[in-house]
Formats: structure tokens, sequence, C-alpha cells
């Protein structure tokens, strides 16, 4: 099954984010939210793509089960970093073998230094749009590309951050997923840029629930978002406690979310980093979650 076919229903849909576990429990961390997130039935979930070889083993790994193990339909990320092309074609064709047809074609970031400068490998690619057309020259796939609501950190301008983007979608992309966000604003003006220059490929909002402290803080960090003045005086009163952080920034989170639906989104895609609370108090809070029984883990 195909993402594009399962977020073009009449009902909008979401879908959760993974990244691989490093240990035994971060792998039962892991099995618990997938299992959690199961009978909630959503649209797809996806593994993020590491730096290093165990990482990668372990994507290819993780989607691969849920690709035999469950009833959800995954998505693989995967990046150029410190890959050739050979070994890419290698991942790709691991990826098919395994049943997995929807690959997120992004291109990483230089390990150690996310903002730092980039060097492709030198048989490798430079650009997610040459990944792009890798992927789908070697098979009948589905692919998304990241986009970036205030513009990728090193993209000079707003308006070179979409003609990069528009590049990825005219390689063969089918869909985007956004950086996350703390306002709808910056998302809805990126959406309005894609249909004003004639691109109808779907946008999806990536979605980071404001939990803790912490993901208020590392998250605009690591994604630029900037953080709306209001959101940071609703929220800084409640930062040392913690409890009431978490209820104020669910109701935020939800808040957002229900706009984003509002406006007609066809789906938001939760960054649970590998835990299912949150995103199932949302999805039940926003009348997405499905009704279905729950799938027995296997022993
Ligand atoms: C939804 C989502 C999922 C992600 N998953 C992962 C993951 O699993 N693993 C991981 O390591 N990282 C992941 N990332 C992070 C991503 O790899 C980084 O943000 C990376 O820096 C940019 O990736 P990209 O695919 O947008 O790159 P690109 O589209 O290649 O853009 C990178 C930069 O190069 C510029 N650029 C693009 N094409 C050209 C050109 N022809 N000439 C000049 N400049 C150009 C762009 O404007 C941009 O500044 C994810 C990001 C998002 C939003």
């Amino acid at each position: 099954m195909k993402v594009t076919q399962r977020i073009s229903g009449d009902r909008p849909v979401f879908s959760v984010e993974f990244f691989p576990p490093k240990d035994e429990a971060g792998e039962a961390d892991l099995w618990r939210a997938v299992r959690r997130l199961e009978p909630l039935d959503p649209a797809f979930v996806s593994v993020t793509y590491g730096a290093g070889g165990s990482s990668r083993d372990r994507t290819i790994r993780t989607t691969a089960r849920i690709a035999t193990d469950t009833t959800l339909v995954p998505m693989a990320h995967l990046t150029a970093v410190s890959h050739s092309v050979s070994e890419l074609r290698q991942v790709i064709g691991a990826y098919a073998a395994a049943g997995i047809s929807n690959i997120l074609a992004v291109r990483g970031d230089p390990p150690g230094d996310p903002l730092g400068e980039w060097v492709a490998h030198p048989e490798g690619l430079t650009y997610a749009d040459e990944l792009v057309t890798l992927v789908r020259r070697l098979g009948d796939f589905c692919v998304g590309v990241a986009a970036f609501p205030y513009g990728h950190p090193r993209s000079p301008d707003l308006e070179s951050d979409l003609t990069r983007l528009l590049a990825k979608i005219r390689a063969g992309a089918d869909f985007a997923i956004s950086q996350l966000f703390l306002e709808p604003e910056g998302f809805l003006r990126l959406r309005d840029r894609l249909a004003g220059a004639g691109c109808d490929a779907p946008l999806l909002p990536g979605i980071m629930p404001l939990t803790t402290v912490r993901t208020l803080r590392r998250g605009p960090e690591l994604s630029g978002a900037p953080v709306p003045p209001a959101l940071t005086k609703r929220l800084e009163r409640y930062s040392d406690d913690p409890a009431a952080f978490r209820a104020a920034g669910m109701d935020v989170t939800s808040e957002m979310c229900a706009r984003l639906l509002d406006e007609g989104v066809r789906g938001l895609h939760f960054y649970t980093l590998n835990r299912s609370t949150a995103t199932v108090e949302l999805v039940r809070r926003l009348g997405l979650a499905a009704q279905r029984p729950a799938v027995t883990a296997p022993g």
C-alpha cells in the first residue's frame, strides 16, 4: 500500500515517525509504542535513517519487521550521507526485498555537525532531488521528501528554498512532510506558495507534541522554527511544573492541529520519539483515531 493512497481518503489521517532503537530497552519501548498505535490505524509509520552503519541496519530491520509483523504501512527514510550510489542501490534493494514500497528520500546532514558544510561522498549524491530520481529509477516506490516552513537552515531565502522543494517534486516525489513548527502560519504559507507554483503534491505537517520544556527548547533549536512570543508566555509559567507544562503544551499542540485540520490538511505526521502516549492522546482528542480491535504482539 502506498502512502499517497493512504492519505487520499475523505477523512484526514495521522501518521507517526520512529527512530531505530539503540538497544534492547529501546527496542521494547518502540514495539510498545507500535502496538499501542496500531489499533488507531495510522496511515503510515516511518522509521528514520541514521548516520552510521549499525543504526542504518536497524532502520532496515525495524522497517522490515513493521512490514511483516504488523498491519501497518511502513515508510523507510533514506539519506545520501556517506553513501556511494552503489551502496544506495543496495539499501533501496534491501527495502524492496523487505516489501517496503514507501521511501522518504532526504539528503541528510553532515555527520557530527548538522549545520556544518555538506560534503558529498566522492561516488555519491549531492542533493535530495538526485536521491528521489535514483529511488524512482530503481522501483515502483512512492517517494516523500522533506519541506521546511521557514526554509532549510542553509537556504539563502524562502524563494530558493521553494525552488529546491519544487525540484524534488519534479524529480518524482509524490508528497512532502514538513519540519516541525510551533505555529500554523509558517506551514500554511508554505502550502500556499506550493499551490501558487502550480504544485498539488500533498504537504503533511510534521508535529512535535509539546510535552516537556526540553521539547519546547530543543525542537526550535534543531529546526530553526521560531517560537511565537505568545506561546512562550503561555508555557513558561509552567517551566518548574512538568505536569502542568505537559497539560498546557498538549493543549497548544492540539489547538494547532485542530487549526491545520480546519485548513484542510490531509494528515498530521507525529514525531513520536518512540513513545505513544502523547500521540494517542492527541489523535483521540482530534477524532483521528480509528476504532480497530487491538492486534496481539507476536511472542
Ligand atoms: C520530515 C523529515 C524527515 C527527515 N528524516 C531524516 C532522516 O531519517 N535521517 C536524517 O539524517 N535526516 C533526516 N531529516 C533531516 C534532513 O536530512 C536535513 O534537514 C537535511 O539538511 C536536508 O535534507 P533535504 O532532503 O531537505 O535536502 P535537500 O533538498 O538536498 O536540501 C539541502 C540544502 O541544499 C539546498 N539545495 C538543494 N538542491 C540544491 C541545488 N541543486 N543547488 C544548490 N543548493 C541546493 C537546499 O536549499 C537546502 O539548503 C529529515 C527532515 C525532515 C523534514
